[in-house]
């Protein structure tokens, strides 16, 4: 047995959260860091110094010798840079320990080779990085020691964002102000504050390292290029659920140590569908500390595995043929005297702020689709939706048998008198208690469904920050709130009014509710009709972020500039190709030195064998050697010609730029990489195994 774990006792015990703020801040700094926090205001500089102090006198006794400005810049995974605490030396050579307010608060990274999509030229070096004081400081144990991380927001000279957290910031403000305007209509006078509650589950594969380290493919992009399906794949889903293997769950307990000590709320864990796949969801909390601790669950995640001898795979699709791996988005509003506006009661029907907010809620998701498909593009995403495994690419809303039902009532009666209600399960046994059935079933495969008290949008990409995605989310049901509020403010009779405004609203935008199968063809053909977008991939996506609907979307809410989204999407076209350059050039390394070479030793070795076996023996039947002669070579000879197209069509979408290079890599270069692979693995099932270069996927997905 492993000694006794009490997770209470080392939950937080790595963040300057408020208990540790009581304790060593004066009284009245205390209460001002306090109110700053919880008002989202800006920090007062005069305590900035005595909150850096305390900051950095706990930190020093928990071992830190270093700080660093946490921030999240458009790469996709977090940045930093450390500094000692070191004063400059006395003239005895003597040093101390120092942290000021000012070096809390800001930051200067010479920043220049962060993405900015052309917001500035890399000689215009300066970028700043802000203290953002809703997201506690915490210490972080690894090899580097142990350092203080300050989480910041990351912007340019001029103060254009940089980062994901921002933007976030800015939506958050946003949804803030106008839902206290729908929460004032109906009579609310208390709630101060509404902010959007988040609970990213977070999915991931593990391979054995010294595995890992036999595949180029893994070690530069991520998931594997090549590869033959083992006998068995995840048909049996025996995975799914199943019993978590012991080197598993060791990784598991130690990942919870770390992330509890972390203050994050690391809560449910399980083997997932695919085979060596599996599942760490947090409990929610507000968007902002949800984006940071999601961060701080994938860095976690890859710091752990190294310590148990394995890898963690985060990419969306790191094996063909079966799941890949992706983040569900569980959004809501909590007032902050803890009101949930998605919560329906027991009798939706005559919930009439919340049949406004969903209505309200539908008109954003309808309205601005395309935004929230481009939230989850991402180039390892492209191969989950519209698969039979993750949400369509298409943008649809799962309500449930109950809310469908109120919403039938007002389009047709224009009156809900009632709300189905769930009944009582038998379970035929008799030691068994009944069962209170949920009001409605879930439905795996929607791309955002109500599940009970929150959406949860599905298509989020496992690597990408949940940042985008809960951006569009606050911004647009912002817009859809203001909306409405606008209306129902001026309206003489509020009653009539508010009755009115939730059937139009439910009348204009149910076209986007589907409560059937997602992931069936008969429902891409439906949509068409109903003229829901389709937007298959990342590069037909991001044309969503920079067109007058979004410009003036994000404009009006101060959530971005027309200069910050078309910096975004030139980004994103530059991180497309990157990826696919990346991709196509590890491909042609495998295929050119390693599989190539194999599969010649492999023929010389069968025609040597035909050979023999014709001098040894004329008359014996070498059919077999001969077939498989004639079947390797021809493969050998197919793919010899996908290789040197691979190489042509690379080398010209290399020298193109921005949009038309995304498209061309898009294109050109994917298909390139599909007819190369094809003949490769079947290749694989043929070669002896000997000689074959590198770990299988049954060596990597079964043999953990
Ligand atoms: P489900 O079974 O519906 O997926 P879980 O209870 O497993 O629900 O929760 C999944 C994630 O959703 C968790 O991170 C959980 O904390 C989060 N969650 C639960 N309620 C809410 C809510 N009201 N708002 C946002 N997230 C929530
Ligand atoms: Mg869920």
């Amino acid at each position: 047995m492993s000694e006794v774990l009490n997770a209470a006792d080392i939950f937080g015990k790595n963040v300057f959260n408020e208990k540790v703020m009581r304790q060593r801040l004066p009284k009245d700094v205390f209460k001002k860091m306090k109110k700053t926090m919880e008002d989202g205001a800006e920090l007062d500089p005069s305590i900035a110094g005595v909150v850096a102090h305390a900051m950095k006198e706990w930190a020093i006794d928990h071992g830190a010798t270093h700080y660093t400005h946490w921030f999240q810049p458009l790469t996709g995974v977090t940045a930093e840079k450390h500094d000692s605490f070191i004063s400059e030396p006395t003239a005895e050579g003597k040093v101390f320990l120092e942290f000021s307010g000012k070096e809390l608060i800001k930051g200067e990274p010479d920043a220049s080779s962060f993405p900015s999509g052309g917001l500035r030229a890399t000689f215009e070096a300066r970028g700043y990085t802000a203290w953002d004081c809703t997201s506690p400081a915490f210490l972080r144990e690894d090899a580097c020691g142990v350092t203080l991380c300050i989480p910041t927001a990351f912007c340019s000279y001029k103060g254009e964002a940089l980062d994901q957290k921002t933007p976030l910031l800015r939506s958050m403000q946003a949804i803030d102000a106008q839902s206290l305007r729908i929460l004032r209509l109906f009579g609310n006078t208390t709630s101060k504050r509404v902010v959007p509650s988040v609970g990213p589950e977070q999915e991931y594969f593990l391979v054995d390292r010294e595995k890992y380290l036999q595949r180029k493919d893994l070690i530069y992009a991520g998931r594997t290029l090549f590869g033959a399906m083992p006998p068995k794949g995840q048909e049996l889903e025996d995975h799914y659920f199943g019993a978590i293997r012991d080197r598993v769950g060791a990784y598991m307990r130690d990942l919870n140590i770390e992330l509890w000590k972390l203050g994050v709320t690391a809560k449910t864990q399980h083997n997932e569908a695919a085979p060596a796949q599996h599942e760490l969801a947090p409990i929610y909390d507000q968007v902002n500390l949800a984006v940071d601790h999601n961060q701080m669950i994938m860095e976690t995640m890859k710091k752990v595995a190294g310590r148990h001898g394995m890898t963690c795979l985060l990419h969306e699709k790191p094996f063909a043929g079966v799941n890949g791996s992706g983040k569900h988005n569980n959004w809501s509003l909590t007032t902050d005297d803890g009101i949930n506006l998605l919560s329906p009661g027991d009798t939706p029907h005559d919930n009439i702020q919340f049949l406004l907010v969903l209505a309200c809620i539908l008109k954003a998701v309808d309205v601005h689709a395309d935004l929230l498909r481009e939230s989850a593009a991402d180039v390892g995403n492209d191969h989950r939706l519209g698969a039979n495994e993750a949400p369509p690419a298409i943008i649809s809303v799962f309500l449930g048998d109950q809310l469908e039902d109120v919403i039938d009532q007002l389009c047709s009666t224009g009156v809900a008198t009632h709300s189905k209600q769930g009944g009582t399960l038998q379970t035929g046994v008799a030691t068994l208690p009944d069962l209170d059935q949920d009001v409605t079933d879930r439905n795996r495969t929607s791309p955002f469904a109500f599940t009970g008290n929150k959406f949860e949008f599905r298509m989020v990409g496992s690597s990408d920050s949940v940042a985008p995605a809960n951006v569009v989310l606050n911004t647009i049901v912002a817009e859809a709130f203001k909306e409405a509020a606008d209306e129902l403010e001026k309206a003489a009779d509020f009653d009539a009014a508010v009755h009115d405004l939730i059937k139009r609203l439910f009348q204009e935008h149910r076209r986007v509710i589907f409560n059937g199968n997602g992931y069936s063809d008969a429902w891409v053909a439906e949509a068409e009709r109903r003229g829901l977008p389709n937007i298959r991939s990342m590069v037909d996506a991001i044309p969503a972020i920079t067109t007058e609907k979004a410009v003036k979307l994000y404009e009006e809410f101060g959530v971005f500039t027309r200069a910050e989204l078309e910096s975004r999407a030139e980004i994103e076209y530059e991180s497309y190709s990157k990826i696919i350059n990346i991709e196509a050039r590890t491909m042609i390394d495998m295929a050119g030195k390693q599989i190539v070479p194999a599969v010649v030793k492999y023929t010389a070795r069968l025609a040597d064998t035909l050979n023999a076996v014709r001098s040894a023996c004329p008359e014996a039947d070498a059919s077999a050697q001969k077939d498989l002669l004639m079947e390797t070579s021809a493969l050998l000879a197919e793919m010899k010609q996908a290789l040197n197209h691979l190489i042509q069509v690379t080398d010209a979408c290399s020298k193109m730029e921005s949009k038309a290079q995304a498209h061309a890599y898009h294109d050109q270069v994917v298909p390139a990489m599909d007819a190369l692979r094809a003949p490769a693995d079947q290749l694989e099932m043929i070669v002896d195994k000997e000689l074959w270069p590198f770990p299988s996927y049954g060596d990597l997905m079964f043999e953990l």
